[in-house]
């Protein structure tokens, strides 16, 4: 069997890109390596989203569910936890073989849609991999009464600590840097917290038993003083290392992690498309949603050279 189309990815843009494909009656599929709804539902499923018309007061998860269900009603297959590994091209039949962790797929299009959420970054010091060190939360209301810290200057950090201290945690907030590098709205929000704020100070040293984190060092990086502090949890936003090594056996223009694509969604080879945050526009979800969308309409033209191209 050839596909029309494989989606890979079914985050917002992948997600996007399938419901169009479905109505435009191409014959695809989407892979994706973890579960359906990206970083919706792996990276904030208990965050109010704010930025999606329509999707007043939904968290993460809720939103993610909505967008799922809505695909697969209008026909999706949405293959999960089936890392893509490698992609080939065949020169002669102007196909693709996509290779996952589980079979081989052959298409005569593929849309790109893997986000830039990686595996999160490690600060590479003692205690790191501690079971009480967390790189996500699920839930904020679980850390009720905990006394924790989170490391980090990003939206993440601060949306993670403005959620746990509304949870009721007694949050401290530590950044190497000396202003937040977020919206000025989770700015706003922080701020009216009681979370406590250190700015140009690091996470150097986590001293942890078998259950609990003992104490911590944190180094004032303008004094070049440290001091030690007690935690329950810590909660580490230092970015993600994004894997794009599937990507590798093709000679795809790339700048940095990003794919690079003409204002069609197209990149530098025939037949191959990229939409959402891989691309590195505004790295946010009717972004990725308008970007899956316009990504299979372009594809279409590709594949079945429309009258109305
Ligand atoms: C903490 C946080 C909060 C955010 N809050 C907001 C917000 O409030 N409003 C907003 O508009 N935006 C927000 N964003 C940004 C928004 O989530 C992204 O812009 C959006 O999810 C991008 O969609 P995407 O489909 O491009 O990528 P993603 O949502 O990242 O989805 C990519 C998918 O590809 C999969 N994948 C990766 N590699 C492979 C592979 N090799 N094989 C198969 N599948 C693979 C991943 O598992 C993932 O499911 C936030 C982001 C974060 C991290």
């Amino acid at each position: 069997m050839i596909y029309d189309l494989i989606i890979i990815g079914a985050g917002p843009a992948g997600l996007s890109a399938s419901l169009t494909a479905s109505y435009l009656k191409l014959k695809h599929i989407v892979i994706e390596a973890n579960l359906g709804g990206g970083a919706l539902i792996q990276g904030y499923p208990w965050k109010k989203v704010d930025s999606f018309l329509g999707f007043w007061n939904k968290t993460g998860q809720e939103m993610s569910d909505i967008m799922m269900d809505h695909v697969q009603r209008e026909g999706s297959e949405i293959r999960e936890k089936e890392p893509v590994e490698k992609i080939e091209k065949n020169e002669k039949s102007k196909t693709f073989m996509i290779h996952t962790t589980k079979k081989e797929y052959e298409t005569k299009s593929i849309l790109i849609a893997t986000g830039i959420a990686g595996t999160p970054r490690k600060l590479g010091i003692n205690g790191e991999d501690h079971k009480r060190v967390h790189y996500s939360i699920k839930n904020p209301a679980l850390y009720e009464g905990h006394k924790v810290l989170v490391v980090g200057g990003g939206d993440t950090a601060v949306e993670a600590a403005f959620a746990l201290s509304n949870a009721k945690a007694d949050v401290s907030i530590v950044h190497r840097k000396d202003v937040f590098r977020c919206t000025e709205k989770n700015t706003a929000c922080i701020n009216k917290t009681d979370a406590i704020i250190l700015f140009n100070t690091e996470l150097t040293e986590i001293k942890a038993g078998a259950e609990n984190i003992e104490s911590v060092t944190l180094l004032d990086n303008i004094k070049s003083k440290t001091k030690n502090d007690k935690f329950d949890d810590i909660f580490i936003f230092a970015g993600s290392v994004i894997s794009i090594d599937y990507l590798k056996d093709l000679d795809i223009k790339m700048e940095g992690n990003k794919v690079v694509v003409d204002n069609q969604m197209k990149t530098s080879i025939d037949g191959i498309y990229a939409a959402g945050d891989i691309t590195g526009k505004l790295m946010r979800i009717p972004e990725a949603i308008g970007e899956g969308h316009l990504a299979v309409y372009s594809i279409f033209k590709y594949l079945r050279n429309p009258y109305w191209a």
